[in-house]
């Protein structure tokens, strides 16, 4: 049994984080400041007397003894990074600083969350973990992009100079249960524009293309990413290698939900990325022969039944 700490542990995937550790027998200290995540997330999690929720803000130091961390905690949906763009950046560089001071005092190991979002807008397709990015440093997604990869900065200094125990995972698009409602991103947005029949927003043409994961497949990934040698930091892309266009995302879930809605073509937003496709070699290979498992139509069922009964 080990103590971990989860930050962010109280959004989408937080939340699922903390529930597989604590079905793996582990006391589980889950760190959250509410910004996009919610208590509603991990109260079913709460009767578990190896869970603990705290409210803090992780932009601020914290001290806590714990053998494992996974730094989870930034916003990650366009309209919530950018929302208070100082802040995001705050929290993926002053917040990342902190945790990994922790871990450093803690000789504990740190599991950083990093995105996709640091390749930009991909002039090279698909994205292998050697590929540089194509990132705007003062456009609207900067404060995401850049502080994401300043975050992958910071730990791979503090693996190198300092011997902290880092592990950078790359995650590409995951959705699924737990998603708030009005996040904002892709998926919930079609889903619940469709469970409304109203009409669902495709930004541009819809040709730009993302991969998507289920939540469970990543949740796994990151469970074996924490268990590798030390000697290994990454990067590594976690996604599912099969691209859709936005165009065939907002058909196959009006298909799935049997609504009404048509589609509303709206402006596309200022760097938004073209495509999205990661290289998974690398995760194959160090994460035991892990490979995503949930298809989109079948991930896509489950996530809808969630947002039906919110509704
Ligand atoms: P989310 O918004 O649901 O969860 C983020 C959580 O972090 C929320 O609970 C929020 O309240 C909390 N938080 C934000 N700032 C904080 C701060 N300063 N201190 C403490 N808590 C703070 O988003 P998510 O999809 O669950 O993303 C979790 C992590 O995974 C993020 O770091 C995100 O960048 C990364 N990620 C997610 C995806 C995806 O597709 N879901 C893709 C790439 C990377
Ligand atoms: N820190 C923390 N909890 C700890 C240890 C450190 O929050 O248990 C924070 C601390 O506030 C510091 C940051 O982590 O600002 C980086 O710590 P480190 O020891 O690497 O550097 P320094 O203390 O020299 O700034
Ligand atoms: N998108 C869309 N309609 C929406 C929300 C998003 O067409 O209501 C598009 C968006 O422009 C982008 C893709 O869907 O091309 C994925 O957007 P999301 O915000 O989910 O993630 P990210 O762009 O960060 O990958």
């Amino acid at each position: 049994m080990s103590r971990i700490l989860v930050t962010g542990g109280a959004g989408f995937l937080g939340s699922h984080l903390c529930e597989r550790l604590l079905a793996d027998g582990h006391e589980v200290l889950c760190l959250d400041n509410l910004f996009t995540g919610s208590k509603s997330n991990v109260a079913n999690l709460l009767k578990n007397t190896n869970f603990e929720f705290v409210r803090h803000d992780i932009t601020m130091p914290f001290y806590a003894e714990v053998d494992e961390i996974y730094n989870l905690a930034c916003p990650a949906s366009p309209i919530h990074y950018q929302y208070n763009a100082i802040k995001t950046v705050k929290t993926s560089v002053m917040g990342t600083i902190n945790m990994l001071g922790l871990a450093k005092r803690l000789k504990a190991k740190l599991l950083q969350a990093s995105t996709s979002e640091i390749y930009g807008d991909p002039s090279l397709h698909p994205q292998p973990e050697s590929y540089w990015g194509n990132v705007n440093p003062i456009g609207p997604r900067a404060c995401y992009d850049e502080g994401k990869r300043c975050a992958e900065t910071i730990c791979s200094n503090y693996f190198s100079q300092n011997g902290v125990r880092v592990k950078i995972a790359r995650i590409f698009n995951t959705y699924g249960p737990n998603m708030s409602a009005n996040d904002g991103r892709v998926v919930s947005n079609f889903i619940m524009q469709a469970l409304r029949n109203e009409p669902i927003t495709v930004f541009g043409d819809g040709s730009q293309t993302r991969s998507f994961m289920y939540y469970s497949d990543l949740i796994e990934a990151l469970v074996r990413l924490m268990a590798t040698p030390d000697s290994f930091m990454g990067p590594v892309n976690l996604g599912t290698p099969v691209e859709h266009s936005m165009i065939e995302l907002a058909e196959l879930i009006i298909k799935l939900t049997g609504s009404k809605s048509r589609i509303a073509f709206k402006p596309l937003p200022n760097d938004d990325p073209a495509q999205r496709k990661p290289h998974i070699a690398l995760a194959q290979k160090m994460l035991n022969g892990w490979t995503p498992q949930v298809s989109l139509e079948d991930g896509l069922r489950t996530t809808i039944d969630y947002f039906k009964q919110l509704l």
